[in-house]
């Protein structure tokens, strides 16, 4: 029985812990050790890939399967147009700062996040982060040299190849899975038969050529994204906040991390819209959603909090965005981000390609409006624009879509490549005249919340780890729930001999037959067996002994109580079953 269940691991000790059990018991480790190993890349082992799809198959059937939505897997490498339209190319960048003297390159805002009280130094702009290099007199963390006029510069996180031989067709490794939905828009919204609204998601692998990776997998160079955009008509389509109305919320708004005695909000989803704390019903719906499921998977919800963004941080088309963020070691990691996108990425693919990124909206009754239209007299137009002619007809048909005010006076001016040009209104045919409309095509907007998997893994082990005293014995074991632990269940001989080797492994079959994936172990005292399952987090244990051969019984014993119960061989696939959904218990055993 467990006699002493208080975490017996210090925070400072935490995170190094769970490294070195992740590394032991193969949940996660450096990879390419062999050849020296490289920063910021991780081998998912055994137990961890196990656990990490687990966590996968936990959002699909949340946010794929019960939301109804699509799924999809879009290619790795995109090119560069893509990333020129979404703006990656110019602006996915952070700060970075060399050292002179060792030649170490650092990030520039967590120089000055790790010496001094500044908060979020990301959102701050390079002149003040040198700034605050000068007033804080920091040094280079490696060696010790003073940073003070060492210019702060910006790096693109993307990593760059050749589609093809030749450098002809530049190419990028996605730096976020959401690119790759936003792009095949156009075939997307035909599967969801032009109605929005609707959701597309897609869990695939992101990368980042992070400046300096660290903490384990919270900053990686490749990482495994689940992002889900949601399509919707701003004006028409409200969330079913009815269903996350009651979940409570820890909310750390941006004017409360700005005032002195600033403090979390406890809330429900209804109240954290009603008094407008999330300005978003679409984004406090997917925190509503999204809070059950972290609980679900393993987060511990005394460690969570959602914090909004401080106007800084939001990307300028943002309008409200939530971080979700777990203490992991005495510090709070981003896991999850939610983020009121508008229509940004829909209309920057509609402007830098040839497809359409909007969608027909049928009235519910055709409506009369006045419509405005050109037709320029390329006959005239030609001899006075010559080369730029069809650059002003198109200019032209542009503005009288946005302005056809423009037209009422004698002549109308329009810029083509940023050069003003004057055109003679009669010779653009303008007109107005009265159409009835069935509909109106409308560039969707876009919500957005992206989980980082290898982030929530990590949150989800190092939550789970925990110490007792079992039998007068400290055991450390992972509290994992059942649905994400990596094995359902270990069978193990209580020893292997007298035919029950033989017995225990047709257990194991049974077992495997029933879909439920198991760890046979027959090595070792059985005590030193039980502690290796409890140590990765396995659920439940069975134990083939001579009672067995007489009664065919087995025992069952529970990870956290280590709680005993026998159970007929025959009923072991449907009792675990109900054990690991929780449909019974070990205690009405
Ligand atoms: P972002 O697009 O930066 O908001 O990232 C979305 C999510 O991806 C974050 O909430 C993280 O969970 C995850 N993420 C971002 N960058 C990294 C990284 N370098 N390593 C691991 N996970 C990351």
């Amino acid at each position: 029985m467990s006699e002493d269940d208080t975490t017996a691991v210090p925070t400072d000790e935490e995170l190094e812990t769970v490294a070195e059990l992740s590394k032991r018991r193969g949940f996660f480790f450096p990879a390419s050790r062999a050849y020296g190993g490289v920063a910021g890349f991780y081998t998912y082992g055994p137990e961890g890939a196990a656990l990490k799809r687990n966590i996968e198959d936990a959002w699909r059937d949340r946010f794929v399967t019960q939301e109804g939505h699509m799924e999809i897997s879009a290619p790795d490498v995109m090119p560069e147009p893509v990333f020129e339209a979404s703006g990656h190319l110019d602006g996915f960048d952070d700060m970075i700062i060399e050292c002179p003297e060792c030649g170490t390159s650092h990030r520039a805002d967590h120089v000055v996040e790790d010496a001094t009280p500044v908060e979020e130094a990301e959102s701050l702009p390079i002149p003040e982060v040198e700034a605050l290099i000068e007033e804080y007199d920091l040094d280079c963390p490696v060696c010790g040299e003073s940073l003070i006029d060492v210019p702060v510069e910006e790096f693109n996180l993307m990593f760059e190849t050749n589609i093809g031989p030749g450098t002809s067709s530049p190419g990028y490794l996605r730096p976020e899975t959401a690119q790759g939905i936003f792009v095949e828009f156009p075939q997307l919204k035909q599967y969801a038969r032009n109605q929005l609204p609707f959701g597309v998601a897609q869990v695939g692998t992101a990368w980042r050529n992070e400046i300096s990776p660290r903490r384990a997998l919270v900053r990686v160079r490749e990482f495994t994204q689940a992002e889900l955009e949601h399509f919707i008509d701003p004006e028409t389509d409200e969330p079913p906040l009815e269903r996350v109305a009651d979940v409570e919320l820890t909310l750390y708004p941006a004017d409360e991390q700005e005032a002195e005695d600033g403090d979390y909000l406890t809330m429900t989803v209804r109240e954290a819209v009603e008094e407008n704390v999330v300005a978003s019903d679409w984004v406090a719906y997917y925190l509503g959603l999204a809070r059950d499921w972290y609980e679900r998977v393993g987060v511990d919800m005394d460690r969570f909090r959602y914090r909004q963004h401080l106007s800084g941080e939001l990307a300028h088309y943002a309008a409200d965005c939530w971080d979700a963020e777990a203490e992991l070691g005495g510090d709070w990691v981003e896991i999850t981000g939610f983020a009121y996108r508008s229509d940004y990425d829909l209309s920057k693919h509609g402007q830098y390609s040839d497809e359409e990124f909007t969608l027909f909206k049928q009235y519910d009754e055709p409506k009369t409006v006045e419509r405005a239209t050109v037709d320029p007299d390329m006959s005239v137009l030609g001899p006075e624009f010559g080369g730029d002619a069809g650059a002003v007809q198109d200019a032209l048909y542009d503005l009288v879509e946005r302005d056809p005010g423009a037209f009422e006076d004698d002549t109308v001016e329009v810029e083509v490549d940023g050069e003003p040009c004057t055109v003679d209104t009669a010779d653009v045919n303008f007109t107005r005249e009265e159409v009835t409309e069935s509909g109106e095509h409308i560039t969707p907007h876009v919500v957005e919340p992206s989980f980082g998997i290898g982030r929530i893994v990590y949150t989800v082990l190092t939550h789970a780890y925990d110490r007792d005293v079992v039998d007068g014995e400290e055991r450390a074991y992972l509290g994992l729930p059942a649905e994400v632990a990596p094995r359902a269940v270990g069978v193990f001989p209580l020893m292997d001999k007298d035919g029950l080797g033989e017995r225990a492994r047709e257990v194991e079959t049974d077992l495997r037959q029933a879909g439920l994936a198991v760890f046979y172990d027959d090595s070792g005292n059985i005590g030193r067996r039980y502690r290796r399952q409890d140590e990765v987090g396995t659920p439940y244990c069975v134990t083939v002994d001579y009672d067995t051969l007489e009664d065919d019984t087995v025992t069952v014993r529970e990870r956290d109580s280590t709680e005993q119960a026998r159970v007929a061989v025959e009923e072991l696939p449907a009792t675990l079953t109900a054990l690991r959904t929780g449909s019974t218990d070990i205690a009405d055993l």
